[in-house]
């Protein structure tokens, strides 16, 4: 039963999170999702078989095909879940901010390669790579272009799970040597960053709260941004100070 684990998991009296429903029509869509929660991490999903497959990401999707990016594969997702952008509030699964980092389509890959290069794949290839634990794909999103692939990891180690695969950017035009994530901390959906999403139940607290008031900001990251962006509006005081002198 697809969407069980999904289920069981989550209160959705409490959390904004889609409601778990299997969709009949299958889309190709892609969506990765900046999730900051216990950790920070990425949500790489892709839609398939009428749910979102999906694979957490600690250090996010990379362009460098030198990176090959740990991906835990999780619970399946609604298809739903695609466009879930805000806070899943304390106390829940997953409790934290989430991000749509990108969106897209994606398709399957062949695969055996035609003179030296990828091609397009069925959905039957796709079932089957994803099964046997090497999947191929490309991706046309806003920030994630061209081929990639989904290794299963082989002999488990203790303490595994035998859920770890690895996201790994194929060689192509779209590939981006020393790429960094960080540099992209800007929603596909809202052009917000995260600390702008996080701030929409509380941002007008922080900014009239003393700084030795701010016991509650427990993530450090976020506690860093309100610091940043607190020393970025004194100094534009300042100089508008100093220009009404002048
Ligand atoms: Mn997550």
């Amino acid at each position: 039963m697809a969407l069980e684990e999904y289920k069981r998991k989550r209160k959705f009296e409490q959390t904004p999170e889609p409601p778990p429903k299997v969709v009949s029509k299958t889309g190709h869509r892609f969506v990765v999702q900046k999730h900051d929660a216990t950790r920070l991490h990425y949500d790489f999903r892709l839609e398939m078989d009428g749910v979102l497959k999906s694979w957490a990401v600690p250090k996010g999707p990379s362009l460098d095909p030198g990176d090959k990016r740990l991906a835990m594969q999780v619970e399946d997702h609604p298809v739903s879940y695609f466009d879930f952008e805000g806070i899943i509030p304390e106390n829940n699964y997953g409790a934290g901010t989430v991000m749509v980092w990108d969106v897209g389509t994606w398709q399957p890959l062949s695969p055996v390669p035609v003179n030296g290069k990828y091609v397009p794949g069925t959905e039957a290839e796709a079932a089957a790579m994803l099964a046997k634990g090497d999947l191929k794909f490309r991706l046309d999103g806003k920030k994630l272009k061209g081929d990639f692939a989904l290794i299963k990891m082989k002999g488990r180690r203790p303490g595994s799970k035998g859920n770890e695969w690895l996201l790994i950017k194929k060689h192509d035009d779209a590939q981006v040597e020393g790429y960094d994530i960080d540099e992209y901390d800007e929603s596909v959906l809202s052009k917000r960053s995260l600390a702008e999403i996080a701030g929409d139940s509380g941002s007008r607290e922080w900014t009239s709260r003393p700084s030795s008031g701010r016991g509650k900001l427990k993530a450090a990251w976020l506690a860093d941004a309100v610091a940043k962006l607190d020393k970025k509006n004194l100094a534009k005081k300042t100089t508008a100070k100093k220009k009404q002198k002048a």
